[in-house]
Order: structure tokens, then C-alpha cells, then sequence
């Protein structure tokens, strides 16, 4: 993909935006999109809002990161609800394995999700078939039921309805008419999966909004991905449908494998070995921290091609029931 040298010095200027928040909020515009990402990662840097940006060679799917300190106020505010709810003791940290995570993952009821699945297209552009649509259902059955390998996160999935918009506007410029696409086509409630399939420029697959998000933006709750990534699309490399998986992901509130790098808490999941950068392609191997454990590139929470992903964890499977109960139940 290529990148613009312009736009990458924006995109090294802007800050990121407040809790990770959908790509396309005011703080990050559409010319931030190059293929860079706020990271706030470095091992060895100190985290800072306006953290350096690293290209990535291979897809940066999206930009759905979080800094250290917006990661860390975002779990204490779900520490607090699920204490709150009598939930407390919800997993241990990073580096801690918990054996109990398969077990507390096998008796947590299944989480049941009804999805709005809005088309907005071009004329033909993007005009996905219903077929494609329900293949695209069925993957996320597939990647959330492990059918694929790892964890089943006892997640499931049933299309509920399909609206088809021919707007070439929308479709044209996604990130910057998201304002106006999702509070008129939006359905649904807190429980809700409303996804959006269209056009994306630039390197994006897709942005998601964190439940967290829920409460003041109602409209906005949502993922939105790129239409050639779905099952059979034309983005080479990336075409499995697991970009949608991936979003779903953080709508669920999974973080990034790589989130926070090789320090700290990581990505609040324990069995999920720290990873200092995203996986670009298929590496045989990587290990990018010297904590114990290579990095997960096969994980859905990665950025690696959607040949090479094929499980979540049992704690990403926690913590996607956990941030339910607070945030989406
Ligand atoms: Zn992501």
C-alpha cells in the first residue's frame, strides 16, 4: 500500500483521540489515515499524547489503539462497574496466567447478538450480495465459536435485518459523513451489533466504537469495514472476513494484542503474550518482548493477514463477557 509522506507527517502530529475512540473523530481526520498508528507502545519510550506514529508495512486494519493512560482509565472505570456489580476479581493481569480462565469461560452463558448489517454502496460499488452478507455472519460465528482454533468465546451472531443505501457520498468518504450514516440508519440498542460495510480508502479495513463509547454516542455505536475484506472480496490477503471479526473485537472490548506493548498490563488479557508491535503478513515466529511466551500473531486481536489469524484466547473470552455485563447487558 502506499503511503503519503504528506499525510504521514500529519498523521505523526495529530494526537490520539480520547480512549481510542472511532478513527474518524474530530481529533483524526481522514488525512491522518496513512498507514501509521498511534501506538503508545515503545518499550522504550515514555507514553505522551502525541506519540510518534510507525509506519507498518502490511495493513494497519485500523486505528483502534489507545495510549497507556487512556487504556488504564478506561479498566479502571470497568474494575469499578464490575466491583460494582458484585463482579470483582475479574482476571488476573498481564503475565499471570489464570488456569480458571477456561473454566469461568465454559460456565458464562452465551452471549447472543442480533446484527443490523447496513450496505451503503456506490450503484453496484459495493453492493454486496446477500449471500456475502450471510457468509460474513458466519464467519463471525465461525472465528467467535473457535471453529477456527482457540478459545470458544461463547459468542454468537444472527443477522436480524439488511439496509441497502446507494449514496455515493457516503460510500466515497465514510470516515467523514460517519456523523450523518449512522444516526439515520443506526438500529437497535446497547446489545446491538449495527455493521456497516462501504468503501474505505487509504490502508483502513475498518474502525469500531468500545462499548465504554455507548452511553454518550448511542448513534455511533457501531463497526463499520471495509466491503472487498468480507468472505471473497478483493483485498488481497485480507479477504476472509476476519476484519469484521477483528472490529467486532473491540465493540466487544478487546484491545489490540500489542496494546501497551511489552510494559504494563498490556491487553488486560493473561494469556495473550506482550507484543511490542503489530504482526505485519505471516511470520513463522515472533517475539518481540522479553517476557515469556511469542507473540500471538494467529490472534484475531493482531494485525497479521487474515490467512494467518485463527483464535481468540479464553481470558479474550473473559474479558469480551466481563466488559458485556458492565457496558452491554
Ligand atoms: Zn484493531
Amino acid at each position: 500500500m502506499k503511503l503519503l509522506a504528506a499525510a504521514a507527517l500529519l498523521a505523526a502530529l495529530v494526537p490520539a483521540a480520547p480512549f481510542g475512540q472511532s478513527a474518524p473523530s474530530a481529533s483524526t481526520g481522514p488525512s491522518a489515515r496513512p498507514g501509521h498508528e498511534s501506538r503508545g507502545d515503545d518499550c522504550a519510550r515514555p507514553p505522551a499524547s502525541a506519540e510518534a506514529r510507525h509506519r507498518t508495512d502490511g495493513h494497519p486494519r485500523d486505528r483502534m489503539d489507545l495510549s497507556p493512560a487512556e487504556a488504564a482509565a478506561v479498566e479502571a472505570r470497568l474494575n469499578r462497574i464490575l466491583d460494582g456489580l458484585g463482579q470483582g476479581g475479574h482476571g488476573p493481569g498481564k503475565g499471570r496466567h489464570g488456569a480458571s480462565e477456561s473454566a469461568s469461560l465454559r460456565r458464562a452463558a452465551q452471549i447472543s447478538i442480533p446484527v443490523y448489517f447496513h450496505v451503503i454502496h456506490a450503484g453496484a460499488k459495493g453492493n454486496v450480495s446477500s449471500a456475502m452478507i450471510q457468509r460474513q455472519i458466519s464467519t463471525m460465528n465461525t472465528s467467535y465459536g473457535g471453529g477456527n482454533g482457540g478459545a470458544n468465546a461463547r459468542v454468537s451472531f444472527t443477522l436480524k435485518a439488511v439496509s441497502r443505501t446507494d449514496n455515493a457520498a457516503w460510500f466515497g468518504d465514510p470516515e467523514r459523513y460517519e456523523g450523518t450514516y449512522k444516526p439515520r440508519l443506526h438500529k437497535g440498542d446497547k446489545s446491538s451489533l449495527n455493521l456497516y460495510s462501504t468503501y474505505i480508502g487509504g490502508d483502513l479495513l475498518g474502525w469500531s466504537t468500545f462499548p465504554w463509547k455507548y452511553k454518550s454516542e448511542p448513534q455511533m455505536d457501531g463497526v463499520t469495514i471495509h466491503y472487498a475484506s468480507m468472505p471473497g472480496g478483493s483485498i488481497e490477503n485480507f479477504n476472509k472476513g476476519f476484519s469484521a471479526t477483528h472490529e467486532v473485537g473491540h465493540w466487544l472490548g478487546l484491545y489490540h494484542t500489542f496494546q501497551d506493548g511489552c510494559s504494563g498490563e498490556g491487553d488486560r488479557v493473561a494469556d495473550t503474550p506482550a507484543e511490542r508491535d503489530p504482526t505485519n503478513g505471516c511470520p513463522s515466529s515472533k517475539d518481540t518482548c522479553p517476557t515469556p511466551g511469542e507473540d500471538p500473531v494467529h490472534n484475531y486481536m493482531d494485525y497479521s493477514y487474515d490467512t494467518c489469524m485463527t483464535s481468540f484466547t479464553p481470558g479474550q473470552g473473559t474479558r469480551i463477557h466481563n466488559v458485556w455485563t458492565a457496558y452491554r447487558a
